[in-house]
């Protein structure tokens, strides 16, 4: 049998590592490419080489992280087969991602794609007509090879032509789990790797700001996604976004993401949420936020607390005096 070389697009779940495995165990040359977004993956950028790393020790497979945020925002504004269950595309993400891989592939001269979906498993992208609709307008008929249901499909081209040995592809349908199962334990994989935070776009609560954001402005940016996952998050009257950190990190990171023209908040002399506030503050604005702000700090049912407030990462210089907002006030503004 004639060797060959692939690409597979590994979700970073165990279905995908499987199908890359089966495929890799043929003798093919594979590598597995992990596309990241700010709703995906993307606690991986900055730190790929680790990732890499990791996927080689534990599982033998040799990844490369590619990052599509920018060109995966335009899929979430305006998906051609609409979203599912929350905010998520799966048959226009699909299309793209595997579009990028068919891409790569003929750049790169590889002879197939190898994908871990298995006929049935998710309602609205692995039956059988999305499978062929995500196919078609990705350009990869014939050469997206599914191993772990490839006997349930039409036979692609890496089988026609002698590269892979259907006998050996699998024939697994539906939502079971226990398939894969047998096979990662044959295969001695023991550590089930876990696609850490999953996809943010069917995560119901970040979902739907997700949805309010791209409804309510024209340019959204990776930065922008990133900022609406952290804390509690707030829309004052003349469109400034305010934030409240629920843990340490996540305060942390409002400091990361703050940028110029923002407002720092705290509460004074009291350890708590630290605040963003972004867009123009004027003397009322900065009111609201600090008595939200401190709705949420442990001030919350003293009459008064003092705030302190600021346009630079380190610096508090202004003060405000207020009552913590009320029940009624915080849910007509919450984002
Ligand atoms: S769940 Fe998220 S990552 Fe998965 S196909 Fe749907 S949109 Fe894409």
């Amino acid at each position: 049998m004639k060797k060959g070389r692939a690409f597979s697009l590994l979700s970073g779940g165990l279905d995908s590592l499987l199908a890359t495995r089966l495929i890799m165990d043929q003798g093919i040359e594979v590598v597995a490419l992990h596309f990241i977004t700010p709703f995906f993956g993307y606690q991986k950028k900055g730190q790929e080489a680790r990732y890499q790393e990791r996927w080689k020790r534990l599982y033998g497979v040799q990844a490369r992280i590619i990052d599509v945020g920018d060109e995966y925002l335009r899929v979430v504004r305006s998906p051609r087969y609409g979203y599912g269950r929350n905010f998520n595309p799966c048959i226009d993400c699909k299309v793209f991602l595997f579009s990028r891989a068919r891409e790569l592939m003929e750049e790169e001269k590889r002879d197939f794609l190898i994908s871990g979906e298995v006929l049935g498993q998710r309602p609205m992208s692995q039956r059988r007509d999305a499978m062929r609709i995500v196919e078609r307008d990705s350009g990869t008929e014939g050469v997206l090879l599914r191993p772990l249901c490839a006997q349930h499909l039409k036979p692609t081209r890496a089988e026609t032509e002698g590269l892979v040995d259907r006998d050996k592809l699998l024939a697994i349908t539906g939502r079971g789990r226990k398939p894969q199962m047998e096979l990662a334990e044959k295969m001695g994989i023991r550590h089930y790797p876990t696609p850490a935070g999953g996809c943010l776009l069917t995560d119901p609560e970040l979902a739907d700001r997700f949805r309010k954001i791209f409804q309510q402005s024209p340019l959204i940016t990776v930065e922008d996604i990133l900022f609406l996952q952290v804390g509690r998050h707030f829309r004052l009257s003349g469109g400034q976004h305010l934030v409240v950190g629920r843990r340490e990190e996540e305060n942390k990171r409002l400091m990361e993401l703050f940028r110029e023209g923002d407002t720092l908040l705290r509460v004074q002399g009291i350890p708590g949420p630290l605040g963003l506030l972004r867009g123009p503050a004027e003397e009322k604005d900065l009111r609201l936020a600090s008595s939200v702000l401190a709705r949420y700090s442990k001030a919350k049912d003293q009459e008064k607390a003092e705030v302190q407030y600021g346009n630079k990462r380190d610096e508090f210089s202004g003060r405000i005096r207020v009552s913590p907002a009320g029940e009624e006030e915080i849910s007509s503004l919450r984002f």
